[in-house]
This record gives C-alpha cells, structure tokens and sequence, in this order.
C-alpha cells in the first residue's frame, strides 16, 4: 500500500490522523482494487473522497448538499441546482491544493464554482458522483498599501467589490451586476461598462494566484509563468483553480450617468443612434448600455468624467422621445452607478435561465433586421410559456482591444475595430419549457450568423461570459490562440485533470 502511504503523506502533515487515513484507506476494498488497477464504481471512490476531504480539512469544510438547499440553490439558475455527493468549501489555497491532490488520487469529477452565475448546467455545479469545490469562503477584498493593486478572492461578488472601493476615489474593470462572482467573470474576459476605455477586466490583472491540477501553488503575471497569464485572461476554467486575482486599480473620483426608459417604437432609432455613437469612437470616456425587453428599452449613458451637461458624444440620442427618466443626469461614483443599475432583476418565479452570444460590426440595419427577428418569437414564447428575454446590445471598441494589446494581449483574438456583442437575459419557469424557451435566442444567433454574412458585417466571436451551453467561444479565438491555450494547458496540466475529471465548462478538449 504504498501508494497510500505516499498519498497520505502527501495530504496530511497532521501526524495522529494520518495514521487513522492510513489505516482506513489501506483496507478499503475499493480502493485497494483501484491500486490493483481493477474497476471500480465512480461513487465508491467518489464517498472516499468526501471522507478524505473530511478528515484532511476538517469536518466543517464539506457539507453534504442533499440537507443543504442553501449550498445547492446558490447557483443563479436553477438549470444548475444539481446535488454532488460533497460539497468542499476550502479556506486557504493550500487547503484547495489538499482538495484537488484528494481529488485526482481517487479519480473524482469535481466542478468549480465562485459566484455561480453561469446558467450553464454542469459548469459551477455536479451531480452525485461528483465533487463541488465551492470557493465562497475564498472572499477577501484587499487594497495594497499604496492602493495600486485590489486583491480578489474568487468568492467575492462583484457589488462588494465596488461597494469596497467606493470612498476610495479609485475602481476597477469588473462586473456590472452586483451578485456576479469575480472568478468566472474574470477567467471568461470580464466586461465592464468602462472597458472602452480601460480594456477587459482580464486585461487589468497583474497577477493570477493559482493552483495547479498536482497541487502546486503558483502565480502567473507578465515575468513569472507569462504563458499561463496570457491563457488566464479569457481562456477560462483550464489550467487549475484561481485563488486570487491582483487587479490594477484605476483612479476614476467621479462619473457621469444617466439613464433613461424608451417605448418600444424608439427602437429603430435608439439603434440608430447607437451606431452612429460607436463609430464615432473618438471619446473613449464615453459608454452606453442598451438592453431591450419585451415591454420597452433601457439606455444609460455613462462618462469617465464629472459634466455639467450631457456630454457632446452622446449628441446622436439627443432627438430621442424619453418615455420615463429612470435615473436623472448626475456626477457619482463608480459605486453608485453599480448600486442603481447592478441588479439584474431576475423574478424569483422564473428561476430556469439562459444567455446566448453572438456578435457583428457596426451596422444599425443588421441590429434592425435581427431584433425584428426576434421580437415576435420572444413574444410568442411569453404568450406560451411566460418566460421573459431581453435583446442586448454590448458596445466593444477598438480601443477595447487595442488596450488589451497593450497590456501584453489576451487569448481572445478580438479585432482592434468597433464591434458589438449581442445577449439575451432568459428567464423561465419550467423544466418542460427549456427547448421551447431557448429555441429563441438559439435561431437568434443563427440570424445575427446568416445576415451579417449576407451583409458582411458578421462577425463569429462569441464572448465566454455570454454564451450558452452548446456554444464553442473557445474556437472562435482564432487557430493559433487555440493551439497556444492547448499547449499551455498540457503544459500546467499535463495528466488533463482539468479536461478529464471537471464535470463541464468551456473545457479546450471540447472546443
Ligand atoms: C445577470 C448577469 C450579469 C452579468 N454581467 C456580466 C458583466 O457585466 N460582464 C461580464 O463579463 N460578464 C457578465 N456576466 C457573465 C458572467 O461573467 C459569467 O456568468 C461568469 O461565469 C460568472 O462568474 P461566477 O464566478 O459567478 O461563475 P461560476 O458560475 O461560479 O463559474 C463559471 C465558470 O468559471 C469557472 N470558475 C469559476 N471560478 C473559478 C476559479 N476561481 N478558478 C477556475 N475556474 C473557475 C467555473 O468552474 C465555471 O466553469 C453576467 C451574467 C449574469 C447572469
């Protein structure tokens, strides 16, 4: 029982329960036909794991989720609610290098989860026999003493994260939505409202504090492991698990913002005024959220800089007819435009959810054409099955891209052009209603695909932190990027625990 002993060494520097883990493991007659390379059920090494972890981390650190709702129910969608055989909630990034040494020895499928805001099944979440490593406990949010980095837990929730810097004067590209983990947004790129200007929130990171499929725990930044670092920023849930994220901090005292509510029949001309805004790129301090819905359409105008009036870039939506000022023109924080506009008011009643990418060049006709596409089937889906969507467009400049370059590039293959990226919030009640639901934003897509080709403004980027289930972001990086993310991952991951034991995700051995 060699192996054992090595295993257990490995695991436990306690001395008086190592003997106890020696003794039960050695005689385990599923374990002990694992070593003898015999077969043996999933669930039985899956139960040794849990056991393992037990005694390696202590009792409070796994959970058994079947009694516990709270721990499975804490996934934003319910087409994630799956009940794993344990659930491990590690401490410390040793204490996650102890869970996935556990982990590969007994051959256990795990996911991984940080906010658990993926609708995605399977991605942040597993079914019995199978292991959910929970990182809500990994949550501190720590400014450097000269406040030029914010350190991230991957626990942490975007809205605390801004709510923290909020007297500070400074912030940092995250997440719009205040209950939105940072791990996986900022594994998937990360948008934020002022990534026009600043880049993707991925592109602010100096450093990943990881931990890697055999344990080691190491850091990826621009001098050390610099080929991980690129693969980190947008090549996601890959190459081990994030324990902290270092982000440039960014001194931004003051904004403006407003926003404001449209009818419906405002629509082709608020597109209008959108693309007329996003070629005319020159003022990178300016942003613009616009998300239509199936009752009216919601602009908000924001700008990296206090104004008296509203700014001139935004002169293409001054002819508009506002049907309600939701919030009115003003100078804040960074902080109180997340705390007015990060909720996603997603209705309890609804708690099946969805998203979907796809993406184009500028083109206010091709917005037209497609939003008229969906609207009556979205409007159909409402009458059949109550389900509400939204039809999103996100603005990505040149400069997006062009910053990220400058901050040593990202895997992601982005154009340094103006383009935008299109979703759809989706939010049901039943499980009988999937397929009906989501055929929407599926034939969606494929008209963004068919018509920008005809038009030859399409464009096939699909962005990670948008996309659904069945989507491929990853091979739409381009080839090359693809080929480097593979050869990365072999390289930190070389046995392919990541791409052969996590339950789901934008894995590269499926992409
Ligand atoms: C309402 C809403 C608003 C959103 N707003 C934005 C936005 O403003 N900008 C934007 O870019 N995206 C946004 N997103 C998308 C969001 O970034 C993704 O859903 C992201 O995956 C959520 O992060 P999370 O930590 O909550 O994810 P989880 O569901 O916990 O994880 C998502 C994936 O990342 C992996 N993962 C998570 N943490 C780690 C880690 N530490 N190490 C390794 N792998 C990990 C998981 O295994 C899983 O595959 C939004 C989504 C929703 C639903």
């Amino acid at each position: 029982m060699q192996a054992v002993a090595a295993f257990v060494d490995d695991v436990l520097a306690n001395v008086s329960a190592r003997a106890d883990l020696q003794a039960k493991l050695s005689t385990d007659a599923g374990l002990v036909a694992l070593l003898n390379s015999q077969s043996v059920a999933q669930s039985t090494l899956v139960q040794l794991a849990c056991y393992t972890a037990g005694v390696v981390l202590g009792a409070d650190a796994v959970q058994q989720p079947s009694t516990n709702a709270t721990e499975v129910e804490l996934n934003w969608s319910a087409t994630c609610w799956e009940i794993p055989s344990c659930a491990i909630l590690p401490r410390s990034d040793s204490e996650v290098s102890q869970t996935l040494v556990i982990l590969a020895f007994f051959k256990a499928p795990f996911a991984v989860r940080s906010g658990g805001h993926s609708p995605n099944p399977g991605f942040a979440g597993v079914d019995r026999p199978g292991i959910l490593i929970d990182l809500q406990r990994l949550n501190e949010i720590t400014l450097s003493p000269d406040q030029s980095v914010l350190s991230l837990g991957p626990g942490a929730r975007w809205g605390e994260v801004y709510q923290a810097l909020d007297s500070t004067g400074l912030t940092v590209m995250g997440g719009r939505i205040e209950d939105v983990g940072v791990g996986g947004l900022l594994l998937g790129g990360g948008y934020f409202h002022f990534s026009g200007q600043y880049g993707l929130a991925a592109d602010n990171v100096k450093n990943f504090h990881i931990v890697l499929a055999d344990g080691t725990i190491a850091n990826a930044n621009a001098t050390h492991n610099s080929d991980l670092f690129w693969g980190l920023k947008g090549g996601g849930p890959n190459f081990g698990i994030v324990t902290q994220f270092d982000l440039e901090t960014i001194s931004l005292p003051q904004i403006w913002f407003e926003a404001s509510i449209y009818s419906l029949d405002q629509v082709p001309d608020l597109f209008d005024a959108f693309a007329t805004w996003q070629q005319n790129a020159s003022d990178s301090k300016s942003a613009v959220a616009l998300v239509v819905s199936l009752e009216y359409a919601v602009l908000a105008l924001m700008y990296t800089e206090g104004a008296s009036t509203r700014p001139a870039i935004f002169a293409p939506f001054d002819n508009l007819t506002v049907l309600e000022v939701a919030v009115a023109a003003t100078n804040g924080t960074v902080g109180e435009l997340v705390e007015l506009m990060g909720s996603d008011g997603a209705p309890a009643s609804q708690p099946r959810r969805d998203y979907r990418s796809a993406s184009s060049k500028v083109d206010a006709e091709l917005y037209k054409e497609v939003y008229n596409f969906w609207q009556p089937l979205a409007a159909q889906v409402y009458e059949s099955t109550g389900a509400t969507q939204t039809f999103t467009l996100q603005p990505v400049s040149a400069n997006l891209a062009a910053v990220g370059n400058s901050k040593g590039g990202n895997p992601l293959g982005l154009a340094e052009a103006n383009t935008q990226w299109w979703t759809t919030l989706v939010y049901w009640a039943n499980a009988s209603d999937d397929d009906a639901v989501r055929a929407v934003s599926i034939a969606t897509e494929a008209k963004w695909k068919e018509l920008g080709e005809a038009r030859n403004t399409g464009d096939d980027f699909r962005y990670m932190n948008d996309a659904s289930r069945d989507q491929n972001p990853l091979a739409t990086y381009g080839s090359d990027n693809l080929e480097e993310l593979k050869r990365i991952a072999l390289r930190y991951d070389p046995n392919g625990v990541f791409q052969t034991l996590q339950n789901n995700g934008f894995l590269l051995s499926k992409a």
